[in-house]
C-alpha cells in the first residue's frame, strides 16, 4: 500500500536527486587532455573546451566537426561553411595524462586543503595553477 511515508520518502528522495544534480561534476574538467573512445572520431585526442555537466557531454576540441552554414556578419566578413564542434557524452572519453600520454584514472590528493589530481603512473599534478 502507498501510505504517507511512500511519499515521504519519495519527497526525499526527488531533493536529493536534485541535490545530485546541483553538484554533479563529470571525470574530465575544461582543460584535460582526453581520448575519444568510441564513434566516428575514436582514437583522436584534444583538449575539452567546455564541460556540461547537467547535461554529462563535452565539449573537445577538433572532436565531432559538424559543418555549419555561417552567413557574413560583421565579426565574420566572409560566410560559408565553416567546420565546428560539436558536444559529444562524457563516456566516450577516457582522460589521459600529458606527461606520460597514458590513458588513466588519477590518484586525488589533498595538498594545502586544495584537492589535486596526480597520475598513478607519473606523479605529476594534472591541475597545473
Ligand atoms: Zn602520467
Amino acid at each position: 500500500m502507498l501510505g504517507p511515508s511512500y511519499r515521504k520518502n519519495r519527497r526525499l528522495e526527488k531533493i536529493a536527486e536534485k541535490k545530485a544534480q546541483q553538484y554533479r561534476t563529470l571525470h574530465v574538467k575544461k582543460g584535460d587532455l582526453v581520448k575519444v573512445l568510441s564513434g566516428k572520431d575514436r582514437g583522436k585526442e584534444g583538449r575539452v573546451i567546455e564541460v556540461q555537466a547537467e547535461k554529462d557531454r563535452v565539449l573537445v576540441e577538433k572532436v565531432n566537426l559538424v559543418k555549419r552554414h555561417q552567413r557574413p556578419t560583421q565579426q565574420l566578413q566572409k560566410g560559408g561553411i565553416i567546420e565546428k564542434e560539436n558536444y559529444i557524452h562524457c563516456s566516450k572519453v577516457a582522460l589521459m595524462c600529458p606527461h606520460c600520454k597514458e590513458q588513466m584514472r588519477p590518484k586525488r590528493s589533498i595538498t594545502d586543503g586544495v584537492k589535486t589530481r596526480v597520475c598513478r603512473e607519473c606523479n605529476e599534478p594534472l591541475d597545473l595553477k
